[in-house]
């Protein structure tokens, strides 16, 4: 390739009296204290450039280059934390000093490249190059010096690379795009390296779109509530029902949750969201209690992000409050994951709701790893079965598995529930199995509030309401 090493680059600036000249020679002297300033900008222990350096120094670069075309390779070892702990501190570091001259020597070696020490076990690296093969080359020739570096405990590292095909890209777009490409195959044995393709700037576009558009969708009322029935599988009466949010887009319709509750959930978000449902409930019931009508259980969905909130029991008291709801009437669902991000700090959390009267149900039972430590440890009242179970009832293991599961949670006295109901098979083998209460398709899909409101009603045969 024929180009200059851009670090090396000399500017002159001849003397200049005009306003422009002034104008010029301000921004050099700018640039070039930033540039002082960005040396002293460097990881200690690897002596690379930190994330604020490297983003300046590649900023510039790019602005002062805007016809390269450059790449991004982002590096991260599966289980870092496990190196730490097996081999001890020192040994850790001796190997990320190893890694950080890897990616450094590249600033020797290729022109228009900067190597940075992001975090902990997070490389990056961005150069100009001609074929993306480069990139790939790069990405072989690190790992392949990590796999031969002499050290008692295999790591596994991933690489992400992204490209852009636009002029003078943003070096921090580029650097997330990266991360989104690591991502992607993080902890996969038999991949080293992912580039972010047309398919992950699709879903990271959509997920852009979400975050744009879910403040005022919240302030517009776009937000939805659904209930699911909950129905006693002998009699196929509505006992419950759980809210479920819905969006409806004003250009795209109803869309599930599944869609935007992962992009709420990564930006924090969901704890409005989950507060809004939540307040449509309360709502609901208190209405219902108004009327003196007969209550039935509403549960809500508690999302795992709620294990930092520490809002999460006054915002449940507060509608316990304002609406004069028995809580019993809101059983709270969370799933495995709730306690698994901060497990003490959710424990604690529901063990204080649990006092105060709250229900407390474990949604998904039997898709995470460590359900059972969950139920030795947590204080549930329910468990709601998770759909993946009985969807192969024709296998005869899991007809064993939901057979035990159903007679263990009763042993250890716990509500049990089955999502996902769909066939008169299921029905008729959950009901042998003693199982009474179920969630399905079979019985019920979710609906809009207004029309759980009328079936509500129209079981309820002295109701003067429907
Ligand atoms: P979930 O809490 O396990 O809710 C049950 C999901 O299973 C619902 O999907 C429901 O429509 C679906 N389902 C129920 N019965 C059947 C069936 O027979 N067949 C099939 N194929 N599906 C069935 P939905 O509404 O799409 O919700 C998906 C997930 O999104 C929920 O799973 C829950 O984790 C989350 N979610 C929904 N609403 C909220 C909310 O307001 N806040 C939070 N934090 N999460 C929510
Ligand atoms: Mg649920
Ligand atoms: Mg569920």
């Amino acid at each position: 390739m024929g180009y200059q090493k851009a670090k090396d680059e000399v500017i002159n600036v001849s003397p200049q009296t005009t306003d422009a000249g002034k104008m010029e020679l301000y921004l050099y002297s700018l640039r070039k204290m930033a540039q002082q300033n960005v040396e002293s900008n460097r990881i200690t222990l690897t002596n690379l450039y930190n994330l604020k350096a490297f983003f300046y120094l590649c900023g510039e670069m790019i602005r002062e280059n805007p016809d390269l075309q450059y790449g991004v390779i982002l590096m991260d070892i599966t289980q870092f934390k496990a190196v730490n702990e097996f081999c001890g501190r020192s040994e850790g570091d001796r190997l990320l000093k190893f890694i950080a001259d890897c990616f450094g020597a590249y600033e020797k070696e290729r022109p228009y490249t900067y190597a940075c020490h992001v975090r902990a076990d997070v490389f990056c690296m961005c150069t100009a190059y001609g074929e993306k093969q480069e990139l790939v080359d790069i990405v072989l020739s690190i790992k392949k010096k990590i796999d031969e570096f002499p050290f008692v405990y295999k790591v596994l590292p991933s690489f992400g690379i992204s490209i852009s095909a636009e002029r003078e890209p943003s070096i921090s777009y580029l650097k997330d795009c990266a991360v989104i490409a690591m991502n992607s195959i993080k902890g996969k044995v038999f991949a080293s390296y992912a580039f972010f393709d047309d398919e992950m700037r699709r879903h990271q576009l959509r997920e852009r779109q979400v975050e744009n558009d879910i403040v005022s969708a919240l302030q517009e009322g776009e937000l939805e509530l659904y209930i699911q029935p909950k129905v006693d599988m002998h009699s196929g009466r509505i006992v419950g029902g759980e809210a479920l949010v819905r969006w409806n887009h004003p250009q795209k319709g109803m869309i599930g949750p599944g869609e935007f509750i992962p992009v709420l959930e990564k930006n924090g978000f969901i704890i409005n969201v989950d507060a809004y449902i939540w307040e449509r409930v309360f709502s609901y019931l208190g209405s219902l209690q108004q009327k003196k009508r007969h209550l039935v259980p509403i549960s809500v969905n508690v999302s795992r992000v709620h294990a930092y909130d520490t809002g999460l029991c006054d915002t449940l008291l507060g509608l316990k409050e304002k609406y004069q709801v028995p809580v019993g009437y809101v059983p709270l669902e969370l799933t495995e994951g709730a306690f698994l991000e901060d497990e003490e700090g959710m424990y604690v959390r529901m063990k204080f709701l649990k006092s105060k009267g709250f229900v407390i149900s474990m949604d998904d039972f039997g898709t995470g790893y460590s359900t059972m430590n969950m139920l030795k440890n947590q204080p549930m009242d329910e468990i709601k079965i998770d759909r993946g179970f009985i969807t192969d009832m024709d296998n005869p293991k899991c007809r064993i598995i939901v057979r035990h599961t159903i007679d263990m949670l009763k042993d250890l006295n716990t509500r049990v529930i089955v999502e996902g109901v769909e066939t008169k098979e299921q029905r008729e083998f959950l009901l042998k199995c003693g199982c009474d209460l179920a969630q399905g398709f079979l019985f019920y899909k979710p609906v809009p509030v207004e029309e759980f409101d009328r079936l509500l009603c129209s079981q309820d045969k002295s109701c003067h309401f429907c």
